[in-house]
């Protein structure tokens, strides 16, 4: 069979990701896409993998990813008549301290909240279900029943089975060579057996994805790490299949394998793989066995499962596997290359979401969108720099060790760090900053460190930083620092008409506006909220969410092609710091910039501060009175200087976000989302009426059903400490869950914002599931705080 000259679709892998895609491809009726697979199907990382299923995630949409693969792998022999090993026997997740346990209740709480099904069991009701197992140490488990297992080479079959019956055609031993690009766009793929033109690419290359992303120009941050697990020769104890058992606390997962034992680990610390080790002959390969990486965790194992002792070890199994900065997969079109879709970097969860995965990268070929909100897969989430060599050897092995850890609130990884500092890094370190690391950026999460923060789930160590934090912008003065968001130049004739067309709100306002606006996809869902200057009539600068910057770029760029306008990222360009409080005014007056107090709110102005230019617009994100100060740079410090000296402090990242939950301010990636309209939100009335822009026919139809949805919560107990996600409960049914959690420390309440589906929601009284105990609360549309206006005191 020879290669066709011209495919809708080239699918480039033929491990679980490529096979899956090419399946939902056919299903959707691309029958002219082609599989090419430079080896044969699965020999990259797919056959040898451990193929566990395990349905529970830290989000509802990719809960729900899962468990459409727990779907598929269930029905496909029905389906193609090909057996895929499907062993449904449940998992078991053990807990041996506290934090272990509150953890994994908060997954159970989760799981109700997601609809999969899931409970607590004792350490004897473990134990009854992995007898194997010491459970001297264990003080309780959660029991997921409908979790499962695959054959991974035979799901592949069976995939790529019903594709082909559909039309589609597999290539093996052919490997791509380069990709043919113009004007930005793919247009074809050259391979080891000639040419083929195409519209898109759905780039499956497990841990060569970076290597032939690169052939595009796309950034593609992927490094493999070594991943081992234990096999034995048959042993007693072992009869038939048993659920798996997870032993996060000592690294482990544990299962039967062909009546022995299978005990894989995810190590502290994992071993990197430089690219280019593994070339295009490691074909059903395998790494070299590794007993000194392996001995603690065998030691952990020998201890939960004495019976290892005279077990007779089969191999220890070493296979590469592709790790991103964040343990998260990408999905999705890559912004530097139109028509290059991203399906890679699984993180070791390639099988378990595998077939959710693949449909959605099918989806977004086909339909320009994932069937779902997958925003925290983003193909177009990471800084240029987390493409780095040294960047990824450096963070990969800390990613795959943190894939068992216990999910501590405000925990930071501790590789790779110090990317990208703010203008004023030195300034904040001087003012003892505990730093958090976002796009890259070290931003202060709050001031006054004198210790590394203990982690907990209880009241943090910074409870009291915060609070000192929040209380100055609520009495006095903070700085926010906000320059590490976005920064976008529109600049041209058809500035006006080109935002008119894109964003939600009216952008035809003079020069000296501000303008709060969403940015709505064709369905009338969000795809950005972003706040533009209009600086000229032929120019406004757009501020958008720090990691949204490579995204929101994009979407601007390819929506701007038949308008007369250049966009630039100014982002590093300028710094730009929120002053809020009551005493902003004074502080204005004393540092010569009294100008700063005639601006109106919602418009900006040009001023002088400390013999810098500025421009300041008038608005908060934090409930407070002030601005928001745009300037160069390089006059940081000296703009900080001033404001400081005159009795302004620096705040972080934690009072910030406290003060927006209190202020009932949803944030893109938190509350809004593309699943969600702004009538869902709370923010229809930010929307204009009298003008057509993308995704106003759909938000139109939506207005005749759709409700609010977004409340603020408020929970009586001042000890409760919700960190997000929980599910709330009204007559012992889930309504809800929360978004974003916090401490509302201007109310003296623990606060969360959330969506609810509850008739006569407002002033309801409801329960929050906070890792298995119910608090009380009630529900309100208005936000938890709301100062009168937003006077300042002079
Ligand atoms: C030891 C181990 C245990 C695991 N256990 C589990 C588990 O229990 N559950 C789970 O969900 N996941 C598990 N995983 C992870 C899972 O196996 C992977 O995430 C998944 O197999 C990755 O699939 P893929 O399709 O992305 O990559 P691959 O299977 O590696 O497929 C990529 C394919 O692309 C081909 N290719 C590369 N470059 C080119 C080119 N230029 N031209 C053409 N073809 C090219 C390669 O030959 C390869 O076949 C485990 C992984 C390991 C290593």
């Amino acid at each position: 069979m020879s290669l066709p000259s011209h495919a809708s679709v080239v699918v480039i892998g033929g491990g679980i990701m490529g096979c899956s895609t090419l399946y939902h491809l056919a299903k959707m009726g691309v029958s002219d896409a082609i599989l090419i697979e430079r080896n044969k199907l699965t020999s990259g990382t797919t056959w040898h993998s451990a193929a566990q299923v395990r349905a529970l995630r830290h989000s509802q949409n990719l809960t729900r990813m899962i468990q459409y693969s727990v779907d598929l792998y269930a029905q496909l022999e029905e389906e193609t008549g090909q057996n895929v090993g499907w062993i449904q026997k449940g998992s078991l997740s053990i807990a041996t301290n506290p934090d272990r346990l509150t953890h994994i209740k908060r997954q159970e709480a989760l799981a109700h909240a997601y609809g999969v099904n899931a409970q607590s069991v004792s350490a004897a009701q473990a134990k009854e279900r992995w007898p194997l197992m010491n459970a001297d140490d264990v003080i309780g488990a959660v029991w997921s029943p409908d979790d499962g297992r695959v054959s991974p080479s035979d799901v592949c079959a069976a995939l790529v089975k019903a594709a082909k019956g559909l039309g589609t055609k597999i290539f093996e031993d052919t490997g791509v060579t380069g990709i043919l690009t113009e004007n930005g766009k793919v247009v074809g793929v050259e391979t080891t057996q000639g040419t083929v033109m195409c519209d898109a690419i759905a780039l499956c290359a497990g841990l060569w994805s970076r290597d032939v992303g690169a052939m595009a120009g796309a950034e593609v941050p992927a490094l493999a790490c070594e991943h081992f697990y234990l096999l034995t020769k048959p042993i007693d104890g072992i009869s038939g299949n048993m659920p798996t058992l997870s032993d996060h606390d000592n690294h482990l997962y544990i299962r039967d394998d062909s009546g022995g034992l299978l005990v894989g680990c995810f190590e502290p610390m994992g071993k990197p793989i430089k690219p280019g080790i593994l070339d295009e002959n490691f074909e059903f390969g395998l790494l070299g066995e590794d007993w000194e990486h392996f001995e603690p965790m065998m030691m952990n194992a020998l201890h939960r499962l004495p019976a290892l002792e005279t077990a007779e070890v089969k191999m220890l199994l070493n296979g590469p596997e592709s790790f991103t900065p964040d343990g998260m997969f990408m999905l999705g079109e890559t912004a530097e290359t139109k028509g290059l879709f991203l399906g890679c970097g699984m993180n070791s969860v390639g099988l378990a979401s595998g077939g959710g995965a693949g449909m959605n990268l099918a989806h977004a070929i086909v339909h320009g969108h994932t069937a779902y909100d997958l925003g925290e897969a983003d193909a177009k989430r990471f800084a240029p720099i987390y493409n780095s060599l040294d960047h990824l050897m450096a963070r990969a092995p800390e990613i795959l060790g943190t894939h068992y850890e216990i999910a501590y609130p405000g925990k930071q990884l501790s590789t790779a760090r110090n990317l990208r500092a703010l203008p004023l890094d030195q300034e904040y370190k001087a003012a003892g900053a505990h730093f958090g690391q976002v796009y890259g950026w070290e931003r202060p999460l709050y001031f006054g460190k004198t210790a590394e923060p203990r982690m907990t789930f209880n009241k943090p160590d910074w409870f009291e930083n915060v609070r000192a934090e929040v209380m100055a912008a609520h009495e006095k003065a903070a700085i926010f620092d906000a320059s590490p968001f976005g920064k976008i130049e529109v600049k041209g004739p058809d500035a006006e008409a080109f935002l008119q067309q894109s964003c939600a709100m009216n952008m035809g306002r003079a020069p000296g506006s501000a303008i709060y606006t969403a940015v709505l996809n064709s369905r009338g869902t969000y795809e950005s909220d972003i706040t533009a200057h209009r600086i000229a009539d032929d120019h406004y600068r757009l501020f958008v969410g720090t990691n949204a910057i490579k995204r929101d770029l994009s979407w601007f760029t390819r929506l701007s092609d038949s308008f007369d306008v250049t966009l630039t990222d100014s982002t590093e360009d300028y710094a730009v710091l929120g002053v809020m409080g009551p005493e902003a005014a004074r502080i204005a007056r004393e540092i010569g910039a009294d100008d700063l107090n005639q601006i109106g709110y919602f418009k900006h102005a040009t001023a002088t501060v400390a013999g810098c230019d500025v421009r300041a617009v008038r608005m908060s994100y934090v409930g407070e009175a002030g601005w928001e100060i745009t300037m160069n740079a390089k006059d940081a410090s000296t703009v900080y200087a001033a404001l400081t000296k005159a009795g302004a402090v620096p705040a972080g990242l934690f009072a910030q976000t406290a003060m927006r939950v209190e202020k009932g301010f949803a944030a893109m990636g938190h509350e809004l989302d593309s699943d969600v309209t702004p009538i869902e939100a709370g923010m229809d009335a930010m929307v204009a009426k009298k003008k057509s822009f993308l995704g106003s026919d759909a938000l139109a139809e939506r207005r005749k059903s759709a409700e609010r949805g977004l409340m603020t919560i408020i929970i009586d107990d001042e000890s409760a400490v919700p960190l997000g996600h929980e599910p709330i409960y009204a007559g012992g049914k889930i309504v809800g869950h929360t978004t974003t959690a916090t401490f509302g420390y201007r109310i003296g309440k623990p606060i969360a914002l959330g969506y609810v589906h509850l008739n006569k929601a407002d002033g309801a009284k409801v329960d929050v599931d906070i890792a298995g105990t119910r608090f009380a609360a009630h529900l309100q549309f208005a936000p938890a705080f709301d100062p009168e206006g937003t006077r300042m005191r002079g």
